[in-house]
């Protein structure tokens, strides 16, 4: 069985549970798009998206 990546609606963080690791009690969602790597937070596009840990992110995530 392939893999998929699930996304918060909250911060955007990739994952593949079905909630998410930091915000316990929500479901992720299949229905995202656009994949973002956060290596540096101190970076334009983290800074953006209001991501301050490094990680996998989808720019958006539908509801
Ligand atoms: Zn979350």
């Amino acid at each position: 069985m392939k893999k998929i990546y699930r996304a918060c609606k909250i911060c955007k963080r990739l994952t593949y549970d079905s909630v998410c690791p930091v915000h316990g009690e929500e479901k992720t969602r299949e229905d995202w798009f656009g994949f973002l790597i956060v290596n540096n937070v101190n970076s334009i596009i983290a800074n953006k998206a209001n991501i301050a840990e490094p990680g996998m992110y989808a720019i958006k995530v539908r509801s």
